[in-house]
């Protein structure tokens, strides 16, 4: 591991990263000016190119922030034409000048957290427990693959060989490379697929999502003030048009995403019906995650970490827990604790202290788990319907948790993204069942288990082919370098984010033979 991951470090304005009063405050002094200042710029920025504005509308209440534009599928197309001329000269940039500028961007970061932690409550609603561990993680993605970069690209690898013979693996840039990132990670996800592709040397083309482009502009500005060259990295603000157009150009040698398991199906479709040369996806998609729990399961533990797992940033995390399987003997009692812990939680904006859950990201999201809610009004039994304080409806987007009973795991069949938890009991009989039910799914992302037989979670990581399996802990908050992130089947391709084997696919492997 880095050195220097998760120690706590002061920002310019000389407060601990940890004290969230002193940051909330510094927030609300410099949170306002700062998104206005980066909105105005991104305005700017669409009127040179003629683009059509944007509204970008916040989250949190209904307040329009800024505009910004959506690239068109020409002018994209034109990107990656354009980047494709800097291939040559950005793999010439040695991998010691490129891991110097990723640590530097990571202070950067560091030093501008009140800023972004603002950006993040107003442009993706988030609360300030979920902004700081945010900011966290996008520092420690830059200085995890500055490290990665000398370890892959520093020096070549000698492999044996008769005598006489020297034989030389080296890792080398692929190309343009086209990173596509969602907006319930705005900064972390962004700031890490870009990361991995400049670390690996390649030309790379940023495309947030087009609920969160604020955030993502200002990423790039401070990794283009750390040293990359405005031709090494460009921002590709816009919708699926967009996407469309930079995944299906010839010259895009490689495409890192994260979001819906149908975009990515839509990306693959595209890569492969170019008549270009081969290009890896790297696809980081959703889950029906779920977490299993015995009747020797410590019931406070289960019912806190389940609370965070399922509630914790509104639910809108591919890690989240969607399904709990609670064995029947505690069903009655952790349930009970579930609900009354859930009815503590308090909805609101995102940047009062007091929050634990803020909006979810627009009206649609919010629409779309009104609609699952009376779905599951119809057929199932909701067991806590929590409500939205008044003074919030009609402002922003919000939305308090909710627990449904389910009749059998299947009625669950497609991932939900948001605060509501999915219980069904099972009978000491049915464990076999269960986890075929949770394969069946088809993804891979997280599981937990909460037993204290161990035979209990051997059996379950025999079994299942999830990415990140968690044993009596929460299921949520991998850690860059502690815990690589990402699953398999339906939820991804790998390899795994923040981990030893993510940014070789950046790369191309060469060897040299040479005889002596
Ligand atoms: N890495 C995050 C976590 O472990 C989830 C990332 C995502 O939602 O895309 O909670």
């Amino acid at each position: 591991l880095p050195k220097d991951l998760f120690s706590p470090r002061k920002n310019s304005a000389g407060v601990e990263s940890g004290d969230r009063k002193a940051l909330a405050s510094l927030i609300s002094e410099r949170g306002r000016a700062a998104v206005t200042g980066l909105a105005a710029r991104c305005e700017a920025e669409a009127a040179k190119k003629g683009a059509e504005p944007v509204e970008i509308v916040s989250p949190v209440d209904g307040t329009v922030l800024g505009t910004s534009h959506h690239l068109s599928a020409e002018a994209a197309t034109a990107l990656v034409g354009e980047a494709a001329r800097h291939v040559t000269a950005a793999e010439a940039v040695p991998a010691a000048r490129r891991a110097e500028m990723l640590r530097k961007a990571a202070g950067l970061f560091e030093s501008h957290e009140a800023e972004l932690l603002a950006i993040l409550a107003a442009e993706g609603g988030k609360t300030l427990d979920d902004a700081i561990a945010e900011v966290r993680e996008a520092v420690d993605f830059l200085r995890f693959y500055a490290d990665e970069a000398m370890r892959l690209f520093g020096e070549p690898v000698n492999l044996p060989g008769p005598t006489g013979e020297e034989n030389r693996l080296t890792y080398r840039s692929r190309g343009v490379a086209v990173a596509i990132s969602p907006w319930n990670f705005p900064l972390a996800i962004f700031t890490g697929q870009v990361a991995a592709a400049l670390a690996a040397g390649n030309v790379v083309i940023g495309k947030p999502a087009e609920q969160t482009p604020l955030i993502a502009a200002r990423a790039v500005e401070l990794l283009h003030r750390a040293g990359f060259a405005k031709e090494h990295l460009y921002l590709a603000p816009g919708d699926g048009e967009t996407g469309a157009a930079l995944t299906s150009h010839d010259l895009t040698a490689l495409v890192a995403f994260t979001g819906s398991t149908e975009t990515a199906f839509a990306i693959n479709r595209a890569l492969a019906a170019r008549n270009a040369p081969i290009a890896p996806l790297i696809a980081e998609t959703g889950g029906i995650n779920a977490l299993i729990a015995d009747a020797t399961a410590l019931p406070e533990q289960v019912a806190d970490d389940v609370v965070m797992s399922a509630f914790r940033s509104a639910g809108q995390r591919c890690s989240a827990l969607r399904l709990l399987f609670l064995q029947e003997d505690v069903g009655d009692r952790i349930l009970e604790m579930i609900v009354g812990a859930a009815k503590e939680l308090t909805v609101g904006d995102p940047r009062e202290l007091a929050t634990d859950i803020g909006p979810v990201i627009d009206g649609e999201q919010l629409a779309m788990l009104q609609e699952h809610v009376r779905r599951m009004e119809a057929e199932q039994t909701i067991r806590y319907r929590g409500k939205v304080p008044e003074g919030l409806s009609g402002k922003g987007h919000y939305f308090a948790p909710h627990v449904v009973e389910l009749d059998r795991p299947e009625a669950l069949d497609r991932e939900v993204f948001g605060p509501i938890l999915h219980v069904v009991r099972w009978k000491t009989k049915d464990f076999g069942k269960i986890l075929d039910a949770i394969e069946a799914t088809g993804y891979g992302l997280t599981l937990g288990v909460h037993s204290r037989i161990n035979e209990t979670a051997n059996k379950v990581i025999a079994r299942l082919t999830v990415g990140n399996l968690y044993v009596n802990r929460n299921i949520i908050g991998a850690i860059v370098g502690s815990q690589p992130f990402g699953g398999s089947g339906l939820s991804g391709t790998g390899p795994k984010a923040g981990g030893p084997n993510y940014l070789a696919r950046f790369a191309r492997e060469q060897v040299i033979s040479v005889n002596t």
